[in-house]
């Protein structure tokens, strides 16, 4: 009787424990990746350490070969591992500066191969052979860019083939005819699902292999595959699942592949949304690949319904914003009349700026919307209702003596009261030293120094030397510190700005397009100050909000 029992557990144990659930896999990545670059940071020269190290990990179980080099000599590897007649081709990064899937390929190799004693892993093993090539354009990877070293995008030479790198791929597919391909790619990271508003974390396609995009039993089965990831990814990212544009894209490779005979699924990782880092994108294909192969291996995905890949919002760009400022009242500088309106912006940062890899460069900002963004979805909204939102001040200092005291820290008081620009008026001669001076002072945050020769408008508000810290935030005080006592309407108070010699009128300065830098002035019924009342709230510039606002 015991022997019985124990035999019958022996049996069922491992079917009840078939699988590995999205919520396993979600929780096991942190501690059981391989691959420990942010995807961004990594480069060729890491990526091949990471793969020797794979390959030294499991001797026996998987096999790393060159299938290649770039246009420029750099080695790419492909990845085998599994012993299935039937094979799936996997690849990353194409397109340079789309990396979140690449340290994902190496992770699911090492799990399935840790895991290998347990069932999951042992059924995707058993019936299928996975190829897998982690960054397939290195060139394009190393300066972060879309193209390769041809300046060719590689996704867009599968008829051609004159790209290395497409011959590779196109190679690899015809010698091992894969059954389905998982193409990785990353879009826009301010795609919105449909009009919800919502981050597309993911959009997924079930690419189409002909102009009427018929479904063939393999599109059918790439269909399924994407709902498994849909609902893979759901609990993790609600609402944050979109469908890729369908069309079909005759020069492109997943279209060509799944005409060649392998149906091709796209997953795109878009935006990361607010309190999580960039690496949720690597784990979110993490979950999403494995139970895609866990569910081809099970029963070729028969659970899987494909209407809920189709019945899938669509991918929407300009729909979501970095920042939107909502219900503001807007008053155009030179003009005396407020508006109520949104303003959005984005940060533009790369991703190498946002995880900390680049060194370099100030992180700009555009405006990308002024008017109603009610249906704009975005990662920080401003509550403005009761604020009136003006352009920066803008003052002049006269004389090359001035650099006495142009430096950081009197540029930043200048920032906390408001100041977006400074225009220093120096003689001719001095204009190149200057200019270096100025130069040393770009910054982040820092109002903008414009050197001007000759006999050039200053604004009408100028400063006779450093600028005192004002009293409290009040308007009067922070005028006040800027030597502006004299403005007591809104009418005086546009005629700070510059006004541009010549006939031809000026265009609004906040404006689609340009750069971030505004205030806001609270409380504005109606648009309206009292210079006696208003508090300066916020000061931004170029996308960067001023914390020491007084
Ligand atoms: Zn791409």
């Amino acid at each position: 009787m015991i022997r019985l029992s124990t035999l019958f557990l022996a049996t069922l144990l491992p079917l009840a424990a078939h699988s590995f659930t999205p919520q396993e896999l979600w929780q096991d990545w942190p501690e059981e990746r391989f691959e420990t670059a942010v995807a961004p940071c990594l480069r060729h020269a890491q990526l091949m350490e990471s793969l020797q190290a794979l390959e030294s990990r499991f001797p026996d179980s998987l096999q790393i070969e060159a299938v290649g080099e770039s246009f420029l000599g750099r080695s790419i590897r492909m990845i085998t591992l599994g012993r299935g007649e039937r094979k799936i081709l996997l690849w990353s990064q194409m397109h340079g500066d789309e990396p979140s899937a690449t340290p994902t390929l190496l992770d699911i190799a090492h799990y399935l191969l840790e895991h290998r004693q347990e069932p999951a892993s042992q059924s995707i093993l058993d019936s299928f052979t996975l190829l897998m090539i982690p960054m397939l354009n290195p060139d394009g990877a190393e300066i972060y860019e879309r193209r390769n070293a041809q300046a060719i995008d590689i996704n867009r030479d599968a008829l051609n083939l004159v790209t290395p790198e497409g011959r590779i791929l196109k190679r690899v597919r015809d010698e091992h005819e894969p059954m389905l391909g998982f193409n990785l790619h990353d879009q826009n990271r301010r795609t919105a699902v449909g009009d919800t508003g919502l981050l597309a974390t993911n959009a997924v396609l079930a690419v189409a292999g002909d102009p009427e995009n018929t479904l063939t039993p393999g599109r059918l089965r790439a269909k399924r595959a994407c709902a498994a990831i849909v609902e893979a990814l759901a609990p993790f990212m609600p609402g944050g699942m979109a469908r890729y544009d369908e069309d079909w894209s005759p020069r492109a490779f997943g279209d060509n592949l799944t005409a060649w005979g392998t149906p091709v699924v796209l997953i795109e990782s878009g935006g990361v949304p607010s309190g999580h880092e960039f690496t949720v994108l690597t784990r979110l294909n993490f979950v999403a690949i494995l139970t895609a192969l866990e569910g081809l291996a099970r029963d070729d995905l028969a659970g899987y319904d494909p209407r809920v890949y189709e019945d899938l919002l669509r991918n929407q760009s300009n729909a979501w914003s970095d920042v939107v400022v909502r219900d503001a009242y807007i008053l155009q500088p030179g003009t005396a009349r407020a508006y109520r309106a949104d303003l959005a912006f984005d940060r533009l940062r790369s991703d190498r700026q946002d995880v900390g890899c680049s060194q370099g460069a100030t992180v700009r900002s555009r405006i990308s919307e002024i008017g109603d963004a009610r249906f704009l979805g975005a990662g920080e909204s401003l509550a403005a209702g009761n604020s009136l939102l003006l352009a920066p001040f803008e003052v002049g200092v006269e004389g090359w003596s001035a650099r006495k005291w142009l430096d950081q820290s009197h540029l930043a008081r200048l920032a906390d009261l408001g100041v977006g620009t400074l225009y220093w008026s120096v003689r001719h001669r001095r204009s190149e030293a200057a200019h270096t001076h100025a130069g040393q002072l770009r910054a982040s945050g820092l109002p903008r120094i414009e050197v001007v020769t000759g006999p050039s408008p200053l604004p009408a508000l100028v400063l006779s030397g450093p600028p005192r810290e004002a009293a409290s935030a009040s308007l009067a005080a922070v005028l006040e510190a800027l030597g502006a006592e004299r403005w007591t309407t809104l009418e005086q108070l546009q005629a700070l700005w510059v006004r541009k010699p010549g006939t031809e009128p000026n265009p609004p300065l906040l404006r689609q397009g340009l750069a971030a830098s505004f205030l806001l002035l609270s409380p504005a019924p109606e648009g309206r100050v009292d210079f006696t009342k208003a508090l300066l709230t916020d000061v931004w510039l170029d996308g960067h909000k001023i914390e020491g606002t007084p």
